[in-house]
């Protein structure tokens, strides 16, 4: 526990989802000493994931994405300081400097620097019309842009580009291009991918699969276009780029903590990177996943669950936090779980993405509720659910617990997968 001296300060670099929710913990779990929240955006903290979503369609307004109100920062005494960015960090002098000259000193610093577009490097690329999606000022820039009808290609056939294909396609005319065979497919099976490209394709959206983006026509500045590898050209105003994103790293690069890891900053399961006092969480950080090898996420309940355990450690909290606090089921790790919305599309994910033998369907593609259950050498390894949430409740408890199920038991509808998972534990 810390003492409320200067001494004990900690500073949490990136305001997002982890980085808030770091400090968030840390008073949870008793901390009293100093708390300095930096975040190189001008707005409050704000949730991602309806920026591609309710937000895009303008159910919800930037207002209604905070990921905190106003006074939490205060009434914790989180000293929140936004549009201030840090620009080195100092692990022998336990410092970081910030923009604009200054600097912070630390026992504790907890890098929540999250992740960076992916860029788009074919010629035309820094077109006007060419658009990304991460930030709350990049969904305003859409959101301006789709006012009027558009001729949209979205370049990238992954959750950000199907979630804002599935927005945009009331009122504009939508292509997807996908360089994959498959949209998805680094993360969910071939019926998954099939059963969503069907739905976007229903939409009215043009979904073109395996094939690549050669460059970006344009006239006077302006994208008028998209042609792709094989020579056609689709006509487009705005083109949406969402090809993934790399952690956002080089500070901890700077400070030597990303070494022999392409993935993000090393550490270990509590956050811990190799510089002594320094943590990292969220999407930046490269964590060890249930076999141990380095996992980096692009999640919010990983990005909540590195943040609550970090919290933890520096807090020094002991034993078992995860029940005492509310945290996950104490007897059970963390399973990493994920979720889309793509229109009338609800698709949760259980477990990682691995490599897996055999795959079943439970329940009824056609009907639009199924859910895929993977397993590896006869365990489950992940269950991807279009439209049960049952399914995926279940799945969470049953890979915790490596409960072992049968794939002909997970794909009989009348097993009963919630006794299972509580009878079983
Ligand atoms: C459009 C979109 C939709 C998504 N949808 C989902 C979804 O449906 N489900 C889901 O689970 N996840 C979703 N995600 C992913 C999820 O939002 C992220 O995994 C989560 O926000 C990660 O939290 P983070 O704190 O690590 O990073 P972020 O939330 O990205 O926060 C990092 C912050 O650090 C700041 N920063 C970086 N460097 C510095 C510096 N040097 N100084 C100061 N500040 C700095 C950044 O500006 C940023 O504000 C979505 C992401 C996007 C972009």
């Amino acid at each position: 526990m810390g003492t409320a001296t200067q001494g004990s300060r900690v500073v949490v670099v990136g305001a997002g989802q982890a980085g808030v929710e770091t400090a968030a913990c840390l008073r949870d779990y008793g901390y009293v000493g100093p708390i300095t929240l930096l975040g190189e955006e001008p707005t409050a903290p704000y949730q991602r994931p309806p920026l591609s979503k309710d937000f895009l369609s303008r159910r919800v307004d930037a207002d209604g994405l905070e990921l905190r109100s106003a006074d939490f920062y205060a009434d914790r005494g989180i000293e929140l300081a936004t549009g201030r960015r840090v620009d080195a960090i100092l692990p022998a002098e336990r410092r970081v400097l910030l923009d604009g000259g200054g600097g912070l000193g630390y026992r504790h610093l907890v890098l929540a620097t999250g992740a960076r577009n992916r860029p788009l490097t074919v010629p035309g690329a820094d077109l006007d019309g060419v658009c990304y999606l991460r930030t709350l000022a990049e969904a305003v820039a859409l959101r301006e842009w789709l006012t009027r009808p558009r001729e949209l290609v979205v370049v990238g056939g992954g959750f950000i580009g199907l979630e804002l294909a599935a927005v945009a396609a009331a009122g504009h005319r939508v292509t997807v291009v996908e360089a994959a065979p498959r949209c998805m497919a680094r993360v969910v099976t071939p019926v998954v991918s099939d059963h969503a490209e069907a739905a976007h394709r229903r939409r009215g959206v043009e979904v073109l699969t395996g094939t690549g983006v050669r460059r970006i026509l344009g006239t006077a500045g302006r994208v008028r276009g998209v042609e792709l590898a094989g020579g056609r050209t689709v006509p487009a105003d705005v083109v949406v780029v969402g090809i993934g994103a790399v952690a956002a790293t080089g500070l901890a690069a700077e400070a030597g903590l990303v070494e022999g890891c392409a993935k993000g900053i090393i550490t270990d399961e509590h956050g811990r990177t190799s510089a002594p006092g320094v943590f990292a969480v969220g999407d930046c950080a490269a964590q060890p996943g249930p076999g141990g090898a380095l996992i980096r996420l692009e999640s919010v309940p990983g990005a909540i669950g590195q943040a609550k355990r970090a919290a933890a450690a520096i807090a020094g909290v002991r034993g078992t936090p995860y029940g005492e606090h509310g945290m996950e089921d104490e007897r059970a790790p963390a399973v990493p779980w994920f979720w889309s919305h793509q229109g009338e599309l609800r698709l949760q994910i259980a477990g990682l993405p691995e490599a897996y033998d055999r795959a079943v369907v439970r329940g009824d593609p056609a009907a639009g509720r199924f859910s895929v259950f993977r397993f590896s050498a006869g365990e489950l390894a992940a269950v991807e659910s279009v439209n049960r949430p049952v399914d995926h409740m279940a799945a969470r408890k049953l890979l915790a617990r490596s409960i072992p199920i049968t794939p002909e038991e997970a794909a009989e509808l009348t097993f009963d997968l919630k006794s299972a998972a509580t009878a079983r534990a």
